[in-house]
């Protein structure tokens, strides 16, 4: 079977592997048939992301078909349609006990730690399977993984229907969490530098919106809060300044949520935190909200249909990662595809 490598920072290999079979452990096959390109994926293919490790078959938003299960799988058969959790964690450290599997003391995320899904076949543990709805497509379905990132922010902040909420960055990840915000509270603020991306969060149920290379940031949140600040603050543009610029914009006794993989150093004074008794929390990649995120799309809730704008057979995957690189105003979502490659 043919899988996408990198074997070092910015070296894309097509390889040949030999197709995987199922044991006790990992018990369902897998056979892809759509996996999105997501900017972590970028990140590792141009060596600016701190965790991974090479070399590396990427991809971590995987869907599929499942072609055959061992004897002790009870949950799936042959022709399912699923998507695979990406996290995989050890069960025994202190993080797992507590039921914090995504920040495992021995965390291995697929396609980051190990080899994630630009491949034709996955052998996994049943219990990293998730039965797609019936009502969106293997392409669309890559969305669900971005959406329970999302789903992880707004339950780390603990967001509430009374919150009035910042969202730093209407990019991939800000809209993912304004779709879920949105669910919760009424009163959402979006910023970004982008007006086009401003005009979508406003169709998408933004109620304000500050572009913050015009605009005043920590002042127009005031305005738009009654001189509060917001009461949580998600910080989505992950950029080096982005965690002052929030604990500047949060109000008294508000929550600050922090994303970003920039390992940049800022100052960051503490009475910023507490004066106002912030609460400054992480939240990373997501704790078992597959589930959640598919009963969402499955009480009509959460609409991914018509994510996809752009595809390129896995083979292609150069070919898709350049066309990322040129950061094409057109660029949503692009997924691979396993079809006659
Ligand atoms: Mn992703
Ligand atoms: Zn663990």
């Amino acid at each position: 079977m043919k899988a996408v490598q990198i074997a070092a920072p910015n070296q894309l290999k097509i390889i040949d592997l030999e197709k995987p079979s199922i044991d006790e452990k990992n018990n369902v096959l897998v056979k892809l048939t759509a996996a999105g390109i997501c900017g972590s994926d970028v990140g590792i293919y141009h060596g600016t992301n701190a965790a991974a490790t090479y070399p590396r078959i990427i991809g971590h938003e995987m869907v599929g078909r499942v072609e055959s299960v061992g004897e002790n799988a009870t949950k799936f058969k042959a022709g399912d349609r699923v998507i695979i959790n990406q996290v995989t964690s050890c069960g025994h450290c202190y993080p797992c006990r507590i039921g914090r599997g995504n920040v495992c003391d021995n965390l291995a995320v697929r396609g980051v730690h190990i080899d994630g899904g630009y491949r034709e076949y996955m052998a996994v543990p049943e219990e990293d399977c998730y039965l797609l709805p019936d009502s969106l497509s293997d392409e669309d379905a890559v969305m669900i993984e971005p959406t329970t990132i999302a789903i992880q922010a707004c339950s780390r902040a603990q967001l509430v229907q009374d919150d009035m909420l910042l969202i730093l960055g209407a990019g991939a990840l800000g809209s993912s969490i304004l779709k879920i915000a949105r669910q919760i509270c009424g009163h959402i603020i979006v910023a970004d530098i982008v007006d086009a991306k401003l005009e979508a969060a406003k169709a998408n149920g933004a109620s304000y919106t500050i572009n913050v290379l015009t605009e005043n940031l920590e002042e127009k949140v005031k305005e738009y809060t009654d001189g509060h600040g917001s009461t949580v603050s998600i910080d989505a543009s992950g950029t080096k300044d982005s965690l002052l610029t929030l604990l500047k914009a949060t109000g008294n006794a508000g929550r600050v949520m922090v994303m970003g993989f920039s390992t940049a150093p800022i100052e960051v004074n503490q009475f910023l935190i507490t004066s106002k008794e912030l609460d400054v929390r992480g939240s990373r990649l997501q704790n078992k909200m597959f589930g959640k995120a598919i009963e969402l799309i499955e009480a009509g809730k959460l609409d991914l249909n018509g994510s996809i704008s752009h595809r390129f057979p896995m083979t292609h995957a150069q070919e898709a990662f350049d066309f990322v690189d040129t950061h094409d105003p057109s660029i949503r979502k692009i997924v691979l595809t396993f079809e006659n490659l």
